[in-house]
């Protein structure tokens, strides 16, 4: 499916588009820590307890950061200072260069041409590589028996956000985004979600070969990478 651009109507919020060559990432200085995105992925795809395929990370909690800089940890950092509580909404963001799928030894993962990053759960021999190598710490392991890594299958099967693919074949964006009461999952193109943070005056959060890693050399550019 492409890019389907009659969907940035109908679906609002920070999902601007959807289909092939659409991202997920976070604008960070809106996330609010609410968790209701969390329970939308649980409720969409019924994971186990034990499994997020998004979770919220939040740092420095309860600090506040400097004066006029608290609802922008971008610009706080940018300008050396500390940012105050922060909180980063955690999941696959199906990787331009997925150190995961480079470092998958059965080659369990796969970048797809759609851009999608998904995972050949029949193949996967629950050796947790993936886990090391992501830089998010997007791999789930729900069926571990103890959590541990060991070659050969004892490490469970790895699992993580699908970026709601099956929502989105059928012209939905994916279920913690829609939910986001204040829009800080954006879905879209690069170029979209590069305009929608520089919009709001954001800025991404992450370093800038974090950026390279999701959005590849070229995209990230756009984000002033
Ligand atoms: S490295 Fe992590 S965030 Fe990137 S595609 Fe792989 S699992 Fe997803
Ligand atoms: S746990 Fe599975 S998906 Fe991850 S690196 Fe090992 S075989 Fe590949």
């Amino acid at each position: 499916m492409s890019t389907n651009e009659s969907n940035t109507e109908i679906i609002g919020q920070g999902v601007m588009s959807t289909g092939e060559d659409t991202r997920i990432f976070p604008d960070v200085a809106a996330c609010i820590d609410c968790g209701g995105c969390v329970v939308a992925c649980n409720r969409t795809w019924d994971t186990p307890r034990d499994e997020q395929r998004i979770s919220i990370s939040t740092m420095l909690e309860g600090e506040e950061g400097a004066e006029g800089l608290n609802a922008n940890p971008n610009q706080a950092m940018a300008q050396g200072e500390k940012p105050g509580e922060t909180s980063i909404p955690m999941q696959c963001y199906h990787c331009e260069n997925a150190p995961c799928v480079s470092v998958c030894p059965v080659d369990a993962l796969v970048k797809k041409d759609d851009g999608f990053v998904d995972v050949r759960d029949d193949v996967c021999i629950g050796c947790q590589y993936c886990l090391s190598a992501c830089p998010f710490g997007a791999p789930q392991f729900p069926g571990a028996n103890d959590g541990s890594a060991e070659i050969f299958g004892t490490g469970g099967t790895m699992d993580k956000c699908t970026m709601c693919q099956e929502r989105q074949d059928v012209g939905k964006g994916p279920a913690c985004a829609e939910e986001c009461a204040t829009d800080a999952i954006l879905v879209g193109t690069s170029d979209q979600i590069a305009d929608e943070l520089d919009k709001r005056d954001s800025g991404a959060f992450f370093n800038d070969e974090a950026m390279e890693i999701v959005f590849g050399e070229d995209d990230a550019e756009a984000f002033g990478v």
